[in-house]
């Protein structure tokens, strides 16, 4: 059983790790802020209260949020497991999650957060399939387009420099303090999230492993215990 959080600033590199590491596990990557921008294109009453609040990089009220996620993790998709990037977002949060779900990890990406404002400017994404690229570093083939469906890359309202500045605040009060809630539990692993996307990959799968037995891919060693 997976039943994972991840836990970082926006710009550490979650939504990117998030997508290949539910694929390897074959459990689903919810995403509460992608659910949330499907409702706001497909302009429901829900996509249009949570509008006004993305865009200027605040938190969504949490009614909100767990009436989009209730019925995903209760699905029978996520019955071998989950992995959530972008919630818990708060205490409130955490507490409604802890109530509905037990969780295995709880990653948390650790990164220099002068990088992060950089990255976040550089982000481009697919309207369609929700693909991250990254002007600088992860370009896609042909400009501005995806290179799965050729759809273009869209640049977030909320990666623009003002309400990256209020997300970082955000996180900093409302998010980060989460760490503490999840190391109290004997959940928290941190991995570093600089480097290349391939690099991340590799410490979050070891992070990952420990400690499950059977957890993932044949070819990995045999499980070790947590060390304490
Ligand atoms: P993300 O894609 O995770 O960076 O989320 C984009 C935006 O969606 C955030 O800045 C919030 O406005 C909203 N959002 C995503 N997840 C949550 C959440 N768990 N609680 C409240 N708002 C959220």
């Amino acid at each position: 059983m997976h039943r994972i959080v991840f836990l970082g600033p926006p710009g550490a590199g979650k939504g990117t790790q998030a997508a290949t590491l539910a694929k390897e596990l074959g459990i689903p990557h919810l995403s509460t802020g992608d659910l949330l921008r499907t409702a706001v294109r497909a302009r429901s009453p829900l996509g249009q209260e949570a509008e006004g609040y993305m865009r200027a990089g605040r938190l969504v009220p949490d009614d909100l949020v767990l009436r989009l996620l209730r019925e995903r993790l209760a699905a029978p998709e996520a019955a071998r497991g989950f992995l959530l990037d972008g919630f818990p977002r708060n205490r409130a949060q955490a507490e409604a999650l802890e109530a509905v779900t037990p969780v295995d990890r709880v990653v948390a990406f650790e990164i220099d957060p002068t990088i992060l404002v950089q990255r976040l400017s550089d982000r481009r994404v697919c309207p369609v399939c929700a693909a991250v690229y990254n002007l600088t570093s992860q370009p896609p083939k042909q400009d501005l387009l995806c290179d799965r469906d050729q759809a273009p890359l869209d640049h977030r309202p909320d990666d623009r420099p003002e309400a990256i500045r209020t997300r970082l605040e955000v996180y900093r009060q409302e998010t980060a303090p989460l760490e503490a809630f999840y190391r109290e539990r004997g959940l928290l692993r941190p991995v570093r999230a600089d480097g290349t996307p391939a690099e991340v990959a590799a410490r979050l799968r070891t992070v990952v492993e420990e400690g499950m037995p059977g957890a993932t891919r044949t070819t990995s060693p045999p499980t070790k215990r947590p060390s304490q």
